[in-house]
């Protein structure tokens, strides 16, 4: 986390790197966890906000550490407020998208990035038409939570990683990040609350099962086969669904946890009942080579597409969701329908930077 001369970014250290960088300046190893607790809980924005800290040491840090903190350039609220949509700004002047989510059980969620872009050039998607420009650090990705907490003034009980960008693309940084906001003394936010979505990067998804962390790992498959997983999601065919979906198995029997499959919805692309039956069965069979149920395996949240301004796809009705849910639950495939949030702001991903991005044209 440190570079050779500049100064050390505070923001996504861990407890012990805090403590070994404290030491290094002759303090005791007890301030890191006083440091931590201004950079994740106390949500300090400057060192001179650290009363607990000596004023020589505090003068120190603003000399030889840096803090990131992001700012939003924009927040678009919707359903009565319970959803809100920020626009930030990274030090460089690049913009992301984090979502919040407010829920009437009590959840307060992230949605969050973890690049600017996307490279993975899926067909249906916003962020994927600008391509890649860069990954997020880990301070990046941990303070759009803390930037939510400053704004809303609230604690943020689970984080996504489905925001802009392919996480597992960005393995460090996103795997330091969860560590960070899983931590009791960063985050704070459970394990089994923190979900990471990837496009189906399957070294990757091998690598992180290896991490056994009780998160949850969402794969987003959106086709039963490899014709027409290719035309969707390009990356498929590096990766096509039967190496996707053994490599999902492995996790589940290594990681012990279930697996989340999305699955766009487009109309008359992949929303017939006979591709739901393809899919549910080539699910039965990756659960059965791991001698699992595919319940104990699997679960498949379906989403209406989310229309994107300029794409050509159509979102099904209702009726077509749930006959391709139904199909599914007779082969004994859990599938639920993604709760809608935030549709009148554009929620899904890409869409607020597009839409800024259009209003700065017509200028
Ligand atoms: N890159 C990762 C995570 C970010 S996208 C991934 O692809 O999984 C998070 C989810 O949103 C993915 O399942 C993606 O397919 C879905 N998504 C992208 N564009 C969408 C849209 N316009 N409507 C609905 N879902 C969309
Ligand atoms: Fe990237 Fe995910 Fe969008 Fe595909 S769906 S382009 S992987 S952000």
């Amino acid at each position: 986390m440190s570079t050779a001369n500049g100064p050390m970014e505070l923001t996504g250290t861990t407890v012990d790197e805090l403590a070994a960088f404290l030491a290094s300046l002759g303090e005791p190893a007890y301030r890191g966890h006083q440091l931590a607790r201004w950079i994740y809980q106390s949500d300090a924005t400057s060192f001179a906000e650290m009363t607990d800290l000596p004023a020589s040491l505090r003068a120190q840090l603003a000399e030889r550490a840096r803090l990131t903190r992001l700012a939003p350039l924009a927040a678009v609220r919707a359903d009565g407020g319970d959803t809100v949509k920020y626009l930030v700004e990274l030090p460089d002047g690049a913009t992301v998208e984090t979502v919040f989510m407010r829920y009437e059980d009590g959840r307060r969620s992230v949605c969050l990035s973890t690049q600017v872009g996307c490279g993975m050039g899926c067909t249906f998607c916003a962020t994927g038409l600008a391509g890649l420009t860069r990954n997020l650090t880990a301070a990046e990705i941990i303070d759009q939570v803390l930037l939510v907490q400053r704004t809303q003034g609230e604690r943020v009980t689970n984080a996504v990683f489905m925001g802009m960008g392919e996480p597992l693309a960005n393995y460090q940084a996103t795997v330091r990040a969860l560590l960070v906001l899983n931590a009791p003394w960063g985050g704070g936010i459970g394990m089994r609350h923190l979900t990471v979505s990837t496009v189906g990067l399957v070294p990757q998804i091998r690598l992180l099962a290896e991490e056994r962390l009780q998160l949850t790992l969402a794969v987003s498959l959106h086709a039963p086969d490899d014709a027409l997983r290719t035309q969707l999601v390009p990356i498929n065919a590096r990766w096509p669904v039967a190496e996707l979906l053994a490599a999902s198995a492995d996790y589940v029997r290594t990681a012990g946890r279930r697996i989340s499959f999305e699955y766009v919805l487009l109309e008359g692309v992949n929303d017939a009942p006979e591709q739901a039956a393809h899919l549910g069965e080539r699910l039965v069979d990756a659960a059965r080579a791991i001698d699992a149920t595919p319940g104990q395996s699997w679960h498949v949240n379906l989403i209406p597409w989310n229309p994107v301004y300029g794409m050509q796809y159509r979102r099904p009705d209702r009726a077509r969701v749930e006959a391709f849910a139904r199909e599914l639950e007779r082969r004994r495939v859990p599938a639920t329908v993604r709760l809608e949030r935030g549709v009148e702001i554009d929620a899904a991903c890409g869409q607020l930077q597009r839409t800024r991005g259009l209003a700065e044209a017509r200028r």
